[in-house]
């Protein structure tokens, strides 16, 4: 953390209220480009006063944009994918410069984000109620949905567009206002995004950033004008928050960490299930909450995979993701430390390091934070490799003897957000999507995010809440639902009765 700034460093902002707010507090965090090491902003951390200022704009700025019509909140929906279409290279060019993915991942990143836009431009659609009539004589019965008022978004650095549009899409055409605290790592999408939003037509208010730390989450978490948190991180902090945030009377949905489990049968198609592992395993460098970091190799294919696949990472090129190569860096030097210790780790409790990726070559300049792909073979589930969530590019392999001892051990794992079964036998298919224990699952498809039709989440430590991210739990979640019982006046219905109302 600093508090001085170098002269050829940025200082950032937060948004509210339609234009850029400077910080007014002296504490600040460093921004950095993880492939040269350099910092290259420095982030204003808001105080509780100024989340609460910011609370307070969205909050002012709810009745107008709750009582806009439908059509005309979709409107500028519409115009602000329009804008995004036109500019995405834009937003994903940020991404690889603070976050250090390759250009094509931050690409697909905001293709994904920008389905949920596309889902939420039919708002309309998903907000229709239902209607009986005369469900008692002359009583009609209609039920309709409202939005919450303001809502919070607390994301991670791993996805800085993508999973914030998990959320404000749906929310904002719900109409509800928000104001999102960005990962202090990679914010600079999130304001990108609140320009783009001005730009759109949004009404001064409805989308708001405020940059921050513990201290900004705290508030937000406890702040009786937020009405909902959606929570994207670590387990610890998932937990803390839905418990904190519940215990202020919100309504959370927290979507937590992960150990994504690759099982490959004896009779799958290995050289699919080799790259597909590559893809899962090492792209975004691991950095993904959809990463297969455990590769379960069951019977006597192990030795073939694990050479395979081997091939397949020596052949990988690690470097700036603006150089075209196949990964990038990890987010920051900690992070960096981190895998590493792990990798150490592995090997002392007896893992086999078949392809190390800690090496010092790597195409980029300056001092990066690089790992290269780790092959690590042999895993138990007692080494801490596999009890922990990596986030990094490190794919441990662990060898069963049966499909039932690969179903246990992801059964046994406290984590459930994705996982994946190759196999060319549907059979065997059918009965691990029914008897597996995780939130999404892929059948020969190593990294199942779902559409933004359908909805984001996980089981176990992977969210804390019932409702999970975009499709229709997006929508309920997002809003509340009323139903109105009318009767228009007619003589015959007087006279007093205080019996329980029955249907007559
Ligand atoms: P993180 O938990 O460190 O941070 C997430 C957010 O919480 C950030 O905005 C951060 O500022 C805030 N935060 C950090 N420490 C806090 C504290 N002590 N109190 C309150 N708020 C705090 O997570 P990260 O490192 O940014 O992201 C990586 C993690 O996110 C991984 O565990 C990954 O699996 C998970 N993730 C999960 C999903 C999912 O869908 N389940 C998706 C993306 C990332």
């Amino acid at each position: 953390m600093t508090t001085t700034a170098p002269a050829d460093v940025r200082t950032l902002t937060h948004w509210v209220s339609g234009a850029a707010l400077p910080g007014s507090g002296d504490r600040f965090s460093d921004v950095t480009d993880p492939a040269t090491g350099a910092v290259t902003a420095r982030l204003p951390l808001a105080s509780a006063a100024e989340v609460g200022d910011v609370v307070a704009a969205a909050r002012s700025a709810f009745p107008a944009w709750r009582d806009t019509s439908l059509t005309k909140r979709t409107q500028v929906l519409f115009r602000f994918r329009e804008l995004l279409n036109a500019r995405a290279g834009e937003l994903a060019e940020l991404i690889t410069a603070e976050h250090g993915k390759v250009a094509s991942d931050a690409a697909g990143e905001v293709a994904r984000g920008q389905e949920v836009v596309e889902f939420a431009c039919g708002m309309p659609h998903l907000l229709k109620g239902s209607a009986t009539e005369n469900a008692s004589t002359g009583v009609d019965v209609a039920s309709i949905r409202q939005p919450l008022g303001v809502v919070g978004i607390i994301s991670p650095f791993n996805f800085p567009a993508m999973v914030p549009m998990w959320f404000f899409p749906v929310a904002i055409a719900a109409g509800n206002t928000v104001v999102l605290k960005p990962s202090e790592k990679v914010p600079s999408a999130a304001l990108w995004i609140a320009e783009l939003w001005r730009e759109a037509g949004l009404p001064d208010g409805v989308f708001n950033v405020v940059n921050g730390d513990k201290e900004a989450v705290d508030a937000l978490l406890t702040d009786p004008d937020v009405k909902a948190i959606s929570f994207v991180g670590s387990t610890p902090i998932a937990r803390y928050v839905y418990e904190t945030g519940t215990a202020h009377g919100k309504r959370v949905q927290a979507l937590g960490g992960a150990k994504n489990h690759m099982v490959v049968l004896p009779d799958a198609d290995l050289d699919l299930a080799a790259d597909q592992a590559i893809n899962a395993g090492f792209g975004s460098a691991g950095e993904r909450c959809m990463a297969v970091s455990a590769l379960v190799a069951v019977g006597d294919i192990a030795d073939t995979l694990v050479d395979k696949i081997a091939e397949r990472a020596r052949a990988l090129r690690t470097g700036d993701g603006r150089r075209g190569c196949d990964m990038g860096p990890l987010v920051t030097r900690a992070a960096q430390d981190r895998v590493t210790g792990y990798v150490e780790a592995g090997e002392a409790e007896g893992a086999t390091v078949v392809v190390d990726g800690r090496v010092d070559t790597f195409d980029a300049d300056g001092e990066g934070f690089f790992v290269g792909p780790t092959l690590l073979d042999h895993v138990t589930t007692d080494m801490s490799v596999y009890t922990d969530e990596i986030f990094g590019p490190v794919l441990s392999v662990l060898r069963v003897e049966s499909y039932d001892a690969a179903v246990d051990m992801i059964n046994a794992n406290p984590y459930g957000n994705g996982t994946a079964l190759f196999t060319c036998d549907g059979g065997v298919a059918r009965r691990f999507q029914n008897e597996v224990e995780v939130g999404m699952i892929g059948i020969n498809v190593p990294v199942p995010v779902p559409m933004a039709y359908y909805s984001f989440g996980g089981w176990k430590n992977s969210l804390f809440g019932d409702t999970h991210a975009h499709g229709t739990e997006g929508v309920h979640f997002y809003t509340r639902g009323k139903v109105v019982t009318t009767r228009w006046p007619d003589p015959s219905h007087r006279g007093v009765d205080l019996g329980f109302p029955t249907n007559g």
